[in-house]
């Protein structure tokens, strides 16, 4: 299994970079075209769990921000469509038997039934093919909406948290990877829980880096830099992020002078940072919100919860009168310690949506 990663992992350098004739973007090594990619969305459920009951507006959270990344940093000049299944995928193992050895051979066990199961990629629709699996279960147990792992029966946190406090995706029991075949012509990639289910800031940068990056080719840029394929994940949204350019170049982009990028781009501009970023039982809780210039705001909705498989609460949200977006949303003090997650969804009078989930932790 470790020779194999490594030979995939090799790949894009074994293989000299051929010259192209026709226009448009490919591969990071200029063997497929990805002028449109079609990427095929999986909730993976084992035996032994039951699915989240929301699942569907998790995943296609996740779609919608992959496409608005996609089309922005790359100009329209690569068009992502996400295809999410009608139903969970529910496998025929236990989590037990998907885990295997290592992280490894969790990511064939799951990758491998998925692609059998679905008949995947089927026949070539125009599109360059990319499975992404997104599990119910990570390589080793854990609690990932406390961010707990029992060790020799203590409870110990494990994951990833920024110095100001902010929550961030990454934890060892994960196990998150993708593969680009270049021979097939294909990307497999596996998000493991830790890096989606709960709305971590930077768990959309991890599925768009297991998901589109690693697929198409992209390594981790060298040096490592703020990107999607650098350090992203542990840093904001991916709204907040790039690709990037000399890995946009490779892949064929052109630069374009008219970006969707400006201060006006609602799906750019916003996000919604907890403030304090760990606060204590009882105390005053606010989102902090920030707005593209001159918006206009025409509805605004939030939501937050305090258990994964909980009852989503409603936020009093009020827009006022001076027709200046609000810049803070205060929560209802929390009684207890308890991790929270929440989402936002916003319209603009000129039409723009966007929709943001986030998390923090009450101590
Ligand atoms: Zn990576």
């Amino acid at each position: 299994m470790t020779r194999r990663m490594v030979a995939l992992f090799f790949l894009g350098v074994l293989f000299a970079r051929p010259i192209i004739a026709d226009e448009g973007l490919r591969t990071f090594d200029g063997r497929h075209s990805i002028a449109n990619i079609e990427l095929t969305l999986v909730y993976f459920v084992p035996k032994d769990r039951a699915p989240l009951t929301d699942w569907r507006d998790r995943v296609s959270y996740f779609a919608k921000r992959l496409e608005a990344f996609h089309r922005r940093e790359l100009d329209g000049q690569s068009s992502l469509k996400v295809i999410v299944g009608a139903e969970p995928f529910r496998a025929s193992k236990t989590s037990e038997a998907i885990r295997g050895k290592d992280p490894n051979e969790t990511f064939y066990n799951t990758v491998d039934e998925t692609r059998n199961a679905l008949k995947w990629p089927g026949k070539p629709r125009g599109a360059f093919p990319i499975l992404l699996v997104l599990s119910e279960i990570n390589w080793r147990e854990l609690d990932d909406f406390r961010r707990i792992r029992v060790v020799d029966g203590k409870e110990e946190h494990e994951g990833n948290i920024g110095e100001g406090g902010r929550h961030f995706p990454g934890a060892d029991s994960g196990g998150a990877r993708a593969t680009y075949w270049s021979g097939e012509g294909f990307g497999l990639g596996l998000v493991s829980a830790d890096g989606w289910r709960v709305p971590y800031s930077g768990s959309d940068c991890v599925v768009y880096h297991e998901g589109i990056g690693h697929t198409i080719g992209l390594p981790h840029p060298e040096p490592i830099d703020n990107s999607v394929m650098g350090l992203a994940q542990y840093q904001g949204w991916l709204n907040e992020t790039f690709l990037n350019v000399e890995q946009k170049k490779t892949l064929g982009w052109k630069p374009k002078t008219a970006r969707d990028k400006g201060p006006d781009s609602l799906f750019t501009a916003f996000t919604a940072i907890p403030t304090p970023a760990t606060p204590k039982t009882g105390q005053p809780v606010a989102l902090v919100l920030r707005w593209p210039s001159s918006a206009k705001v025409k509805s605004l909705r939030a939501r937050y919860q305090t258990e994964i498989a909980g009852p989503w609460s409603e936020v009093k949200t009020e827009l006022g009168t001076t027709g200046s977006p609000p810049t803070r949303l205060a929560l209802p003090p929390f009684k207890r310690a308890t991790p929270v997650s929440y989402r936002i969804n916003v319209t603009l009078e000129d039409g723009q949506e966007v929709e943001l989930w986030g998390y923090f932790q009450v101590k």
